[in-house]
């Protein structure tokens, strides 16, 4: 069979330089809106290659963590200017990135400029880095200092790849560290071929790069000897998975699980066309695939009708299908897996009697039925609590809505979750709405919106209960990739 010519093929970057994995093994990647579509091959991974990277960070490690935190500055910013630089190459990898993950390009666009974005603030912490905190004596003079772990192995989800990295490479190279990166199996090209862009302007060996399926080399990475820090962001079974392998060396882990996030609009909400769009973009942007959607709406009685109404209206105008075409504002979901979660959920909703309002503009029937994972926006309306769509989280374009009386009563509802990740509280009134704020389960808290494009990337990011065990982003991210080393001598001699 003669290939097309637009067909891409990635390897693993190990050491400075671009390898096939061992026995040159690769595999496909799809398109998630016409699955028969090949998409390109990218290298499917042994343990060995894993060993190999490993031992290349590891290698790497001594020369680039004695540099200071200002020259490793430096460098993050000259990474963040060349992610952007050549603007044709950014619109081509951003539609290699739509058909073989399924989202819309202004979503793959946006995540390769979230990632240089990222760079810059790790950057921007270089010198409260370096400002070593200094305790004189007596009783000893004392200095605390960051020192990076080692090899950091970075693990990320299919959803927002790219991001997700942002949130966690410039993070640990600031401090010092070298890591192994595994994209995810099912959206692994743009992704690679946009972390050699950043690979090739560090030393060889600073970061590597090992595709392929968690199944052949998950436990290789993350119980290497060598590996000194796993930092996760994917479901939590796999998650608890991660943990366990890691407990063998005692490698410390930082988890960024599921969430399931909850939304409460108060009686006096602010609930105007633009408040409406800002929900729809929180619970659908992305078919709905991101930790932080708001996955769960409950909203006080007196407003409920209108909030339906402002969803319903905004659902309709979404326009799904493939995700290249400028006028699509919802693609497939990115596997039939996911696909066939949701789904389920949708019927298990209607058996309960629970009214599902199926959605949105479908311009081309044939494709939408041709077997890609489509599945329209979905509301299901006066959702009991009990619901799979209410306890779990759906990671797709279906919304449960569903009213409450009482503040405690609201709270009580969000928080009647395993998940802990992000929340909102909608509201006119600041001081109360931060007051729920502070009675929320959660690791974030949005006011007046929800989701990734609300996030304030200088706060901490993570979770509580279930939704993990570490924060990401801001300087607690930063801190994460750090020992704190203290060195202290007699009073009087250091300072
Ligand atoms: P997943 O199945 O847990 O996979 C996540 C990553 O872990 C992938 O790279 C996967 O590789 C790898 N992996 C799988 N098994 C592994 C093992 N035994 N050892 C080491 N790595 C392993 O999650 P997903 O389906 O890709 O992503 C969806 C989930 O991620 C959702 O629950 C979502 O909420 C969560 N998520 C959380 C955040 C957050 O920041 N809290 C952000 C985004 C997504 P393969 O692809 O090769 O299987
Ligand atoms: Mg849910």
């Amino acid at each position: 069979m003669t290939e097309r010519a637009d067909i891409v093929r990635t390897k693993l970057f190990i050491d400075g330089e671009e390898r096939p994995a061992h026995g040159g093994r690769e595999y496909g990647q799809f398109n998630p809106a016409r699955p028969k579509e090949l998409v390109g091959h990218a290298a499917l991974s042994a343990p060995k290659d894993v060993d190999a990277a490993v031992k290349a960070a590891h290698a790497a490690f001594p020369a680039w963590s004695v540099l200071n935190f200002a020259e490793r500055a430096d460098l993050l910013r000259k990474i963040a200017a060349a992610l952007t630089a050549n603007e044709a190459d950014v619109v081509e990898r951003s539609k290699l990135f739509t058909r073989e993950h399924g989202k819309i390009t202004r979503e793959t666009m946006m995540e390769l400029s979230r990632l240089g974005d990222r760079f810059l603030l790790s950057a921007s912490y270089a010198e409260r880095l370096a400002a070593e905190e200094q305790l004189q004596g007596p009783p000893l003079d004392t200095i605390v200092t960051r020192q990076p772990r080692g090899v950091a192995a970075l693990i990320v989800p299919w959803n927002w790849p790219l991001s997700i990295l942002g949130a966690k490479l410039p993070q640990a190279l600031i401090t010092g560290n070298t890591v192994v990166v595994k994209p995810a199996q099912n959206s692994a090209l743009a992704p690679t071929l946009t972390l050699q862009i950043i690979a090739r302007m560090l030393p060889p060996g600073v970061v590597n790069i090992v595709t392929g399926s968690a199944r052949d080399i998950g436990d290789a990475l993350v119980g290497h000897p060598l590996v000194r820090n796993v930092n996760f962001t994917g479901s939590i079974p796999v998650g608890r998975h991660v943990m366990k392998i890691a407990a063998n060396n005692l490698t410390p882990v930082t988890l960024e699980l599921g969430g399931n996030d909850p939304a409460l609009v108060l009686e006096d909400a602010d609930l105007n066309a633009e408040a409406f769009q800002k929900m729809y973009l929180a619970s659908f942007a992305s078919t709905g695939q991101i930790c932080m959607a708001m996955k769960r709406l409950y909203v006080h009685e007196s407003r409920y009708d209108e909030v339906v109404e402002g969803l319903r209206a905004a659902c309709n105008r979404a326009v799904v299908g493939d995700g290249l075409l400028p006028e699509t504002t919802m693609g497939p979901l990115n596997n039939g897996q996911q696909l066939n979660v949701v789904k389920s959920m949708i019927a298990e909703a209607r058996s309960h009697d629970a009214e599902v309002c199926e959605l949105g503009k479908i311009p081309d029937e044939a494709l939408y039925n041709g077997g890609g994972y489509f599945q329209r926006p979905t509301l299901v309306l006066n959702a009991n609590q009990s619901l799979t769509v209410v306890q779990d989280e759906q990671f797709g374009p279906v919304l449960p809505i569903s009213k409450f009386r009482t503040e405690e009563e609201a709270v009580a509802l969000a928080n009647d979750s395993a998940f802990g990740l992000c929340s909102s509280v909608w509201s006119q009134d600041a001081e109360r709405a931060t007051l729920i704020a502070r009675k929320l389960e959660a690791g974030y808290t949005y006011l007046n919106n929800h989701g990734p494009m609300a996030q304030d990337n200088r706060g901490p990011f993570g979770g509580f209960k279930q939704s993990g065990i570490g924060r990401n982003l801001g300087y607690d991210g930063v801190l994460a990739f750090a020992e704190p080393h203290t060195i202290s001598g007699p009073p009087g001699f250091l300072f």
